[in-house]
């Protein structure tokens, strides 16, 4: 038995959201919150292409304040436009 044939229904992974899913809410930047110092910033994402997921970004930020790699970073729903209703 091979792993894949193991595979319940209930195991799919999670798909993360991407840059293209968020602008579509109206979201075009992330709330970037250190792993060590836990600073905030929120990082304007015009300039990535919509493919790009949102978890992709954490490792490979760097902070400013305390120069550590990794963070955690979510959609920055203060953006977020409920779409109105025709
Ligand atoms: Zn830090």
């Amino acid at each position: 038995m091979t792993i894949r044939s193991m595979r319940r229904f209930d195991d799919e992974p999670i798909i993360p959201m991407d840059l293209g899913n968020i602008r579509s809410l109206g979201v075009r930047s992330l709330d970037v919150q250190c792993h060590k110092c836990h600073h905030e910033i929120v990082l304007n994402v015009d300039r990535w292409p919509d493919h790009v997921t949102v978890p992709s970004f954490g490792p490979r930020l760097v902070c400013t304040r305390c120069g550590a790699t990794g963070a955690d970073v979510r959609p920055n729903w203060r953006e977020y436009k409920p779409k109105r209703m025709p």
